[in-house]
């Protein structure tokens, strides 16, 4: 019988010795169930957490799924979305996202350039957007618009916390609209304005990871470029309905025609009343089917010019309407795009009643112009005479001499050079005569102002002799030019010489003298004065001088001043009539000038007293 008290491993006998054991159990066993049961509580741990992670996964494959679906959606709404729904469209697009993100607000927003200035476009909040209405949404944030510059998205888990010390506006803004979280993501648009959403969260602090904000920068860039295709086409539409507008209630006749082959597309009102075709009569048909040029030629050579150049400006033209008046016009041309279609704009300014005035102007200028040879005729005769008087004595002279026994050859040479000499100087009299009674439009042309002053005291100096008065020229120096018609000048100048010495006919003058000066004035113009010592104008008869038909003399046309002042003025220049303090008048016209250099006068005295 095993002794009492005796261990079981001792009752097997055999004497080794008893394992220690755990629960009872042999030591070996014990540790290898710790480990199994370790193991299998490990394997449950990982499996549960891979199995959360497989979720938050899922979950957040999931959100980013629906981001994107949501993306889409969006893009596809601003896409669709007409100038008039665009609005709508963004702000149910920021809803959408305020939503499904569970965001307090979000906001589209830019900066107002060249200042510390955030103005919000677009906000999820109905009483923000009212204020947007009433144009008040513009909040002072310089620390944010600074930081515009890094383009970088500014992330602020803990808005108040997060955001710098100076940030004192965007601190007082996150405090009043009890912002926990904002992510601010900078915009630039290819127009050049920044942009920038803000998307904030109020009720619980939030962390933003990459992945939710490059979701949310690919939804503002979305935003972003559709407010600037907004702009560009609410732009566009207004710069169409300035264009129409203009087009139509223009003063100047307009036409708007296809370049590929003329076909008139629109012509304006003005245009209709002008050319006497309505728009349904004009309107794809070509000009030349309407009758509007007046030759073929012309029709070929205008469209040669404007094939070449592709614009005109200022172009003349002379065009038939409907009832085949013609009407000249300053044509100018330019090309436009509608609707990707090359299409040429054509502006008429009708300037047929100018051009009649013109050449009324310049029958007159003509008319006054013969009466003023007829009252020079004396003094022409003279010129003429006095040259073939000299060759007639100087042809009996030579004859006399071939008839002696030795003729003096080189008498006979000399008198031969004479008579050529004065035959030159008769012809060019006749000449010069024949240049100022010739009808011919203003041409201007560099003139020397100085020439033709002495051109004309020396065509006045037997008149003036003949009358016993003393032309004296004191002019200036440095020889100004001006562009200008020499012929019409001279008839300025002959005008106001000729009345001078008119009105010191009557007054016994003990001064018979007629000044003209020249200088500059100042550094754009060159003036011109006339003075005489005559019985001067009767001062209430001053403002009426320049005016047509006035005169006082018996057999006077009152033409010469309403002349000399229209060709002043078509020269660009100016005249004016004083009477002078010691006596006589003086008439002074100014005229734009050329380039010069120095200053000072010379004297030239013309004609002597009798
Ligand atoms: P007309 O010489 O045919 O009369 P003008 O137009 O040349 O025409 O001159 C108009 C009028 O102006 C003259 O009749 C004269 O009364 C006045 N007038 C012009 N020049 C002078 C002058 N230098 N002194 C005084 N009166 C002048």
């Amino acid at each position: 019988m095993p002794a009492s008290g005796a261990s079981p491993a001792a009752a097997h006998g055999g004497g080794v010795p008893r394992e220690s054991t755990l629960l009872g159990m042999p030591r070996n066993m014990a540790l290898a169930s710790l480990v199994i049961v370790l193991t299998q509580t490990g394997l449950i741990v990982g499996l549960l957490v891979a199995n959360r992670r497989r979720k938050r996964l899922a979950r957040e494959q999931g959100e980013r799924l629906r981001f994107e679906q949501i993306l889409t959606e969006i893009s596809g709404d601003l896409v669709e979305a007409s100038v008039e729904t665009l609005d709508n469209a963004i702000c149910h697009a920021l809803e959408k996202v305020r939503v499904m993100m569970e965001f307090q607000s979000c906001m589209l927003f830019e900066h107002v350039r060249d200042t510390q200035v955030v103005r919000i476009l677009y906000h999820t909040d109905a009483a923000v957007r009212e204020a947007i209405a009433r144009r008040e949404a513009e909040i002072p944030m310089p620390w944010l618009c600074a930081q515009f510059q890094y383009r970088k998205a500014i992330p602020l888990a803990h808005a108040l916390q997060d955001l710098p010390a100076d940030a004192r506006e965007e601190q007082d803004y996150v405090r009043v609209k009890n912002i926990k979280s904002a992510l601010i993501i900078p915009l630039h648009s290819t127009d050049g304005t920044t942009h920038g959403v803000s998307f904030c969260t109020g009720v619980a602090y939030r962390e933003w990871s990459d992945t939710v904000i490059s979701q949310l920068h690919a939804l503002g860039d979305v935003l972003s470029s559709s407010v600037s295709r907004h702009r560009a086409e609410m732009e566009l539409r207004l710069s169409e309905e300035r264009f129409s507008k203009a087009f139509h209630a223009s003063p100047s006749a307009m036409v708007i025609f296809r370049a590929r082959d003329e076909t008139i597309l629109d012509v304006n009102e003005s245009w209709e009343r002008q050319f006497g075709y309505t728009y349904a009569e004009a309107a794809g048909h070509l000009p030349e089917e309407l009758g509007i040029y007046r030759s073929e030629k012309e029709r070929l050579r205008l469209g040669s010019l404007v094939d070449t150049v592709g614009s005109l400006r200022n172009h003349e033209i002379t065009l038939r309407t409907r009832t085949e008046r013609e009407v000249v016009a300053i044509l100018s041309l330019e090309t436009i795009s509608i609707h990707d279609e090359a299409c040429y704009i054509a502006i008429f300014h009708d300037v047929t009643d100018q051009r009649r005035v013109e050449e009324m102007r310049q029958s007159m200028v003509h008319v006054s112009r013969l009466a003023l040879v007829g009252e020079l005729t004396a003094s022409i005769a003279h010129e003429i005479n006095q040259p073939l008087g000299a060759i007639l004595s100087n042809a009996e002279a030579a004859e006399m001499l071939m008839e002696t026994e030795n003729p003096p050859l080189d008498d006979i040479r000399q008198i031969l050079a004479d008579i050529r000499k004065d035959d030159l100087r008769a012809s060019q009299v006749i000449r010069h005569i024949r240049t100022l009674v010739r009808r011919a439009p203003l041409r201007l042309l560099p003139v020397q102002v100085n020439e033709v002053v002495l051109d004309v005291l020396k065509l006045l100096s037997t008149d003036a002799q003949r009358r016993g008065i003393i032309l004296h020229g004191d002019l200036a120096a440095d020889e100004p030019e001006i562009s200008a018609d020499r012929v019409h000048l001279q008839q300025v100048l002959i005008n106001l010489i000729v009345n001078a010495m008119d009105a010191m006919k009557s007054n016994g003058t003990t001064i018979p003298i007629v000044d003209v000066r020249t200088w500059r004035e100042g550094p754009h113009g060159v003036s011109v004065s006339v003075r005489d010592h005559g019985h001067g104008i009767p001062e209430d008869r001053l403002p009426q001088i320049f005016e047509s038909f006035f005169t006082t003399k018996v057999e006077g046309m009152g033409l010469g001043l309403a002349m000399a002042r229209s060709i002043i003025e078509a020269h660009r220049g100016s005249i004016a009539a004083r009477n002078l303090a010691e006596g006589g008048a003086m008439f002074t016209f100014t005229l734009p000038s050329g380039n010069g250099n120095g200053a000072g006068t010379r004297n030239a005295t013309i004609g002597r007293s009798s």
